[in-house]
This record gives C-alpha cells, structure tokens and sequence, in this order.
C-alpha cells in the first residue's frame, strides 16, 4: 500500500473570496479569525480561519503540514 504524500495536509486554509466562489450560499462571514495563512486556491495571504479538506495533489497551493 502507497502512502499519500505526507508533507501536505488534506485540512487547507481558504480565503474570504474564494470561500465565497465556491459557497455562494453560504458566504463566508468576513470575520479575520485565524492566523495569518496562504489561501490553497489563488495562493493570496488571509485571516480567514476558514479550512477546506481537499486532496493535496489536487489542490493549487496545498500548505505544508505542520
Ligand atoms: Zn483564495
């Protein structure tokens, strides 16, 4: 059995607009909450504290796991 790729974790963070892109019906509060981090889809720094799962390999600026 093949281990996924470790280094990236499948938990990414997700800013505001791109939360909003993908959740039209239920936008994302605007509230900066978390700490500062890179959004996984256009890869632009945010608070958001929002989180996505998604597969690493497939996503466009995966974030180390730390
Ligand atoms: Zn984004």
């Amino acid at each position: 059995m093949t281990q996924p790729e470790k280094s990236y974790s499948w938990t990414q963070p997700c800013c505001h607009d791109c939360w909003d892109a993908g959740n039209p019906e239920s936008p994302s509060p605007r509230t900066d909450r978390g700490e500062l981090e890179t959004c996984v889809y256009c890869a632009m720094p945010t608070h958001s504290g929002i989180y996505v799962r998604v597969d690493p390999k497939l996503a466009s600026y995966p974030s180390l796991e730390r």
